[in-house]
């Protein structure tokens, strides 16, 4: 993959499924399949990120493990490409593609959570919102994604970052077994008993090795109430908030939740009409113990008078969704993030003063805390890397006309080249645009974990079959 503008424009690609082949996978398969033609097939290939704009041949939009098996058995007949698709929110829009066939998991949402164990079986089409809406009618959560439709399976096979991983760990720290069909059709389980290292592999090393039709996750006691929300400053009062907060999560509770973020204030009714329009700076905050002892953790914040204080008590479930009107489905979206070892004040000021350069109002830059649970987590035993740094700077570029493209873009790597020198490497994949491979050896680490992911590849999906995805390459010619 190249550091190319990530926007297609599809086109079939010449290629016509046989007929035939369709009519007789219709026979065995109990979901829909969507082709070209079908009066809601646009709004079936449509993913998250406009940007993205693919036709694939055949939408197989399953219902279960048996549908996922045929349609992995169709697309290895019929030797096409395959997309896989969950939440549809890869803002490199991995979950659809030109002239080949979306296995879209997106219709299976069995959920069955088990009180005694402490543990969830979802199946793969979860969105955020849905799985919290029913762990939390027991007062139970795991780490999951700070937006409502986020898929569950493709954050958690990338890694899985959320308000309360440095209190229980990633998403995929949180992954006891899983359920998948391999690139051959058959379904294999992966957990502390079975196939350990596949389960090794499933914790960050993304879809490379199969489709998973169902999860199992860990979940911790939370909520129902927390004490969450947001305050927003002027942007001018960013320096002293932001190296406040940096010394803060040195030592405060694993409880604290926390994301400062340069934002453009929305104009609306909850934003004072001097800020609204104007550069910005939020933190938003979640912590996950009781109400009373988050309120404790945010009081120091207060001492520095936030023009819109909208923290407070409400349901965990609520927190979860606070980030999802400034994200809607549909936006051109360009996104880059990268880890770092310390926040130092040169880092501080060189941030703030990139970020004023912002081209889009609807963009946002955003420091997270990372460390402790993630970081107890050993290196190797997960795929994922990148488990020793303090903090990631995420920039989000999203905007509504493609005339812009190429100006938010451009921003957007300027932005991090900037912030190069303060970097480091081995950031999760989940959030990036551009993808080259050396970027994905990278952010799983050692050379020895590359080598067993290999390894893994080889033994799972030899021809790559699996390929739309933070790739693993096997050894082998694919
Ligand atoms: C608005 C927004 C908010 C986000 N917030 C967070 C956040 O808070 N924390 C976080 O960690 N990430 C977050 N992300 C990033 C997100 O986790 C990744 O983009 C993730 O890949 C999305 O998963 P999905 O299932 O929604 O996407 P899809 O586009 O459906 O899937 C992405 C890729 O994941 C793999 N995949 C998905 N399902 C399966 C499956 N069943 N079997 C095998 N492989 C599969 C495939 O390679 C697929 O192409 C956010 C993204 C967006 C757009």
């Amino acid at each position: 993959m190249t550091d190319q503008m990530p926007t297609t424009s599809g086109s079939m690609l010449g290629r016509t499924l046989p007929a035939s082949a369709v009519a007789e996978l219709a026979a065995s398969f109990a979901g829909r399949l969507v082709q070209p033609g079908d009066s809601d097939y646009d709004q079936q290939r449509a993913v998250f990120n406009g940007m993205i704009d693919r036709r694939p041949a055949l939408i197989a939009r399953c219902t279960g493990d048996a549908d996922v098996v045929a349609a992995v058995n169709f697309a290895r007949s019929q030797e096409l490409l395959v997309a896989v698709r969950a939440g549809g929110h890869s803002v490199p829009g991995y979950g659809v593609c030109d002239g080949g066939m979306v296995i879209d998991v997106a219709p299976m949402k069995g959920v069955w959570v088990d009180e005694d164990t402490g543990v969830v079986r979802a199946q793969a089409g979860l969105t955020w919102g849905e799985f919290d809406r029913e762990t939390q009618l027991v007062g139970l959560a795991t780490t999951g994604g700070r937006q409502t439709s986020t898929g569950v399976a493709g954050q958690t096979l990338g890694s899985g970052s959320g308000w309360l991983e440095r209190k229980f760990g990633l998403t995929c720290d949180n992954l006891v077994a899983a359920k998948l069909v391999t690139a051959d059709g058959e379904i294999v389980r992966a957990d502390e008993t079975q196939n350990q290292d596949l389960l090794w592999g499933l914790r960050g090393g993304g879809g490379n090795f199969g489709v998973v039709t169902s999860l199992q996750l860990r979940l911790h006691p939370v909520g129902p109430m927390v004490t969450g929300g947001m305050m927003v400053w002027p942007r001018a009062r960013a320096g002293e908030v932001l190296r406040f907060w940096r010394d803060y999560v040195e030592t405060a509770s694993d409880d604290f939740g926390s994301a400062p973020a340069f934002l453009t204030a929305p104009p609306a009714p909850f934003v004072p009409e001097h800020l609204q329009g104007r550069p910005a700076f939020g933190l938003i905050v979640c912590c996950a113990g009781s109400p009373e002892d988050g309120e404790a953790l945010v009081k120091p914040f207060r001492e520095f008078s936030p023009d819109v204080d909208m923290v407070q008590p409400m349901p965990y479930t609520v927190v979860q969704s606070l980030i999802d009107e400034a994200t809607p489905h549909g936006l051109h979206n360009y996104w880059k993030a990268e880890n770092l070892p310390g926040l130092s004040d040169e880092a501080i000021d060189t941030i703030i003063h990139t970020v004023a350069g912002m081209t889009s109002p609807l963009s946002m830059v955003i420091v997270e805390p990372k460390g402790r649970a993630i970081s107890r987590v050993g290196d190797g035993d997960s795929a994922l890397g990148g488990r020793d740094a303090a903090h990631t700077l995420y920039c989000f570029s999203m905007w509504a006309d493609p005339a812009e493209s190429e100006t938010h873009v451009a921003w957007t790597r300027s932005l991090m080249q900037t912030l190069a020198p303060f970097t480091m490497p081995g950031v999760s994949l989940n959030f990036t645009s551009d993808q080259q491979e050396a970027k994905a050896r990278e952010s799983f680490g050692s050379a020895e974990k590359n080598r067993r992911l290999t390894a893994l590849k080889d033994c799972y999906d030899p021809t790559n079959f699996f390929r739309l995805n933070q790739n693993i390459r096997p050894s082998g010619p694919a």
